[in-house]
């Protein structure tokens, strides 16, 4: 869970870079960083905290350069500091490089451990440090080479910016598990996590970068190389039904379209009768829209959000995402009062927010709540960048729905189906997508110690 955004040839990349992150916000809001080259070395900026409030004009000013990368953190691995704040830039034999990482390694501490045995010192404990030693000790001799080389040691789902002084490279994993899109902005090119990041600064979209692909962004252009050959594009589901910004377009298709469908299906799927639909703003109103369309019952906003406080579970602690809730959401009596309402959310994932939702609409005074959920029930956590917990905190991993109704406290739950979900994204058998949190099917194998190491991060 992260974004990252690139630009090459452009006389004002640090602003642009710092735009782009700010349409990227929603991918994490923990730390933000923009390194810039201007041919011969790169500056870097690193800071806590969102986009708006890292980077005041004077710190943009000093980022020099027609060629930037930058970095939107939530972390999934590692910890919660400066140190980790990305984009890493260290000086090797080979010149300054930066890098900007979306993603997780899947057998990163066996390389960690190697390195260390060597000699290797690392500053964070982020896995994208990895691959910044891995690159330095590379004997090839140009970029795109050097990073093939360490790449090939690791395993995982990655989306990568690389800058050095001379030159960019992007890079997607072979089954492109975690997205990122190439568009052009004047004379250059820009990268980004999602086109989202393409319509504030204007750009124009010109492509996904594809699975296994490899870009480098030089003095002469583009270079497309595919190191891995090409493997089957297994993109993450869960980015359709919550992370990504409902305006992004993955596939030629709108995220909201898709919500839209989940909404709809899910209203053929799991129909009641009822008085208001009310969409959990906002991650849950496309598909509360589709849910009324399809339905018939008419769409209210019967829960209000403060835009002044990030996503509740964004915040890596516990104790912070249960008192979020209420700082958060507000329910609307008027709409809610006497009524049977259902309540469409995207997902279930420990059932603590869900259930503190719930409570708050019923002591709005709704007659009945009947939660509908626009995705299947998350049961295998993610190891590939989506911060989800441990299985045993699952809540779906361990009960049934009735138990989880019970627990929720509503009348009735709905879940959407998975093959209803494969209809709303446009892939019938589930071929092109990572579904390894609902299904349980993981494309990429995963060591035991990231096993582990999910089950020492749940409740931290
Ligand atoms: P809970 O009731 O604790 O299971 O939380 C469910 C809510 O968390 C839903 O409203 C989702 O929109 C949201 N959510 C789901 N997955 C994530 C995630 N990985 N990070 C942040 N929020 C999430």
């Amino acid at each position: 869970m992260c974004g990252i955004f690139g630009i090459y040839g452009h006389p004002e990349a640090a602003k642009m870079a710092y735009l782009g992150l700010h349409a990227l916000q929603h991918r994490g809001q923990e730390s933000a960083g923009i390194v810039t080259s201007d041919g011969t070395r790169l500056y870097t900026s690193r800071k806590m905290g969102l986009v708006a409030d890292a980077f005041p004009p004077c710190e943009l000013e000093r980022l020099v350069g027609s060629a930037a990368i930058g970095h939107v953190r939530y972390s999934t691995a590692g910890e919660s500091r400066i140190q980790e704040a990305q984009p890493f830039a260290v000086g090797c034999r080979h010149g300054s490089v930066a890098v900007a990482h979306n993603g997780n390694f899947v057998n990163v501490e066996a390389v960690r451990t190697n390195l260390e045995t060597k000699g290797s010192i690392f500053q964070s404990s982020a896995d994208t440090e990895v691959i910044v030693h891995l690159m330095a000790r590379s004997q090839a001799d140009d970029l795109a080479a050097r990073l093939t080389d360490a790449l090939r040691q690791v395993r995982g789902a990655y989306s990568l910016l690389v800058l050095t002084a001379e030159s960019m490279v992007a890079c997607r994993d072979p089954f492109g598990v975690r997205p990122l899109v190439l568009g052009r902005l004047r004379g250059g090119f820009v990268l980004a996590s999602e086109t989202s990041a393409f319509r504030l600064l204007d750009a124009t979209y010109i492509r996904e970068v594809e699975p296994g692909e490899l870009l480098v962004v030089d003095g002469n252009g583009l270079t497309s190389h595919f190191p891995w050959g090409r493997q089957e594009r297994r993109f993450c589901v869960f980015e359709q039904v919550y992370f990504a910004r409902p305006d992004t377009i993955i596939d030629d298709r709108t995220i909201y379209q898709d919500r839209v469908r989940m909404g709809q299906r899910l209203a053929d799927e799991h129909p009641v009768e009822a008085d208001v639909v009310v969409g959990v703003p906002d991650s849950g109103l496309p598909a509360a829209i589709g849910y009324s369309q399809k339905s018939g019952i008419p769409l209210e906003l019967g829960l209000i959000r403060s835009h002044y406080v990030g996503r509740t579970f964004i915040e890596p602690q516990q104790s912070i995402r249960h008192f979020g809730v209420k700082l958060k959401l507000s329910a609307v009596e008027t709409v809610l009062v006497g009524k049977r309402v259902v309540v469409v959310d995207d997902s279930i994932v420990r059932g603590t927010t869900c259930r503190k939702i719930i409570k708050m609409i019923r002591a709005a005074g709704a007659k009945e709540v009947h939660f509908r959920v626009s995705s299947p029930p998350t049961k295998f956590p993610c190891y590939y960048g989506i911060d989800t917990p441990h299985r045993r905190e699952l809540i779906a991993a361990s009960h049934s729905v009735e138990e989880i109704t019970q627990f929720l406290d509503c009348d009735t739950i709905g879940y959407l189906s998975v093959e209803g979900l494969r209809w709303s994204v446009g892939d019938q058998d589930g071929a092109h997508h990572c579904e390894a949190c609902f299904t349980g099917d993981y494309p990429i194998e995963v060591s035991d110690h990231v096993r582990e190491r999910q089950l020492k991060l749940v409740g931290t």
